[in-house]
């Protein structure tokens, strides 16, 4: 089974540079401020590589990303 996957973001520390939206934009978007908005808090596994690559290249650490890994059978 696949790893679920939680995204959350933080908006308060949001700096506006829509790096993440560009990298992810199945998860990530921007309100009308320009601040994150996630638009999907879990989502598929396959987009793991991705979501990490946003949550290190975003400045201000905004970004949180957990995998919880499926129990063995
Ligand atoms: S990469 Fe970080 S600072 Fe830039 S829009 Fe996304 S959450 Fe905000």
């Amino acid at each position: 089974m696949s790893p679920t996957v939680r995204v959350t973001a933080d908006n308060e520390t949001c700096v506006t540079s829509s790096l993440c939206v560009y990298r992810v934009p199945e998860v990530f978007d921007q309100d009308e401020e320009g601040r994150v908005v996630v638009l999907d808090s879990r989502p598929s596994a396959d987009l793991l590589t991705e979501l990490h690559r946003a949550r290190r290249s975003c400045p201000t650490r905004s970004i949180h990303v957990e995998v919880e890994e499926a129990p063995e059978t």
